[in-house]
């Protein structure tokens, strides 16, 4: 993957924004054949043998519900993903049934129960038989659309981008909307964030729900840190592309689905699953946000 170079350099426009650019790191799912000691959306974990598969209740339905394999990431691939100390894969599964929603049509934080979401850091060395035979969902168990993605491999590519207007306070969020306006600078949706899935950065955010201020704060009193997004589109390159975004809208570009909607995951109203983080510890729980 390769996304061409900005126009121009924003800080240019905006000289408040140096020191603020970011490296992030865009996930390209492609889909493919995963295998379980790879990085992947939708492929198999590196999950052992002797551990029970996770499962959730769901209201109407007698058996529990076996929860669906999202994402792994292996810190040798995304050596920028934050990660505790001694682990090395990160795990994410949730439950395919959005009456035990993973995720929320709402922008704001999911109050849901654990069971419906699930994050596992692992130390791959201690997996020494993986399971074989991973739990699936019966047949006559709902599936809610968009819950299950396909199958996808990554392929990792590092761009700078910088932060939604909102992350600096509200005199910019102003001062940002007005240069745009004035100057047709495009930072607010086209120049500061990337779109797409991704690691570390800066939050995505689909533009309806902000702004956010002072909004990610960890109950300990610490402001939430980005540990990764999932969309529901990705960024399919073209030569009318930024480096961090769209300059026209993606239904206006020819393209797959493939590279458009790969995952087939549809997050809230076919938005980004923000997850964050606690600098202080990792004992305190990872948040997730729909924005
Ligand atoms: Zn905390």
């Amino acid at each position: 993957m390769n996304t061409p170079p900005p126009p121009s350099d924003i800080t240019t426009v905006f000289p408040e924004l140096a020191g603020y650019e970011r490296t992030t790191t865009l996930l390209h799912p492609r889909p493919g054949t995963p295998e379980v000691h790879e990085s992947s959306i939708g492929g198999p974990l590196l999950w052992p043998a002797d551990e029970p598969w996770p499962t959730a209740q769901v209201p109407y339905d007698q058996e529990a519900i076996p929860l669906v394999a999202v994402l792994q990431l292996w810190v040798r691939d995304f050596p920028e993903l934050a990660h505790p100390k001694d682990r090395d894969v990160l795990q994410i599964l949730w439950c395919p049934d959005d009456n035990v929603d993973a995720f929320d049509m709402d922008y704001f934080r999911t109050g849901l129960p654990d069971a419906g979401f699930m994050v596992v850091w692992r130390r791959s060395e201690d997996v020494t038989e993986v399971l074989a035979d991973v739990p699936r969902p019966a047949g006559d168990q709902t599936i809610s659309k968009g819950y299950v993605p396909v199958p996808c491999r990554l392929v990792p590519e590092r761009v700078t981008e910088y932060p939604p207007a909102w992350v600096l306070g509200q005199a910019f969020d102003d001062h940002a909307q007005r240069r745009d306006d004035e100057l047709d600078s495009h930072y607010n949706r086209v120049r500061s964030f990337a779109d797409g899935s991704k690691v570390g950065g800066w939050h995505a955010d689909c533009g309806v729900g902000g702004p956010y201020f002072g909004a990610f704060v960890c109950d300990c009193g610490t402001p939430l840190s980005p540990l990764l997004s999932l969309a529901s589109t990705e960024v399919a390159h073209t030569d009318r592309t930024t480096t961090t975004s769209y300059l026209v809208p993606p239904a206006a570009e020819p393209r797959g689905r493939e590279c458009s909607e790969p995952t087939g995951l549809v997050l809230g109203n076919w938005t980004n699953l923000q997850l964050f983080y606690c600098t202080e510890s990792w004992d305190h729980p990872v948040q997730r946000y729909v924005m």
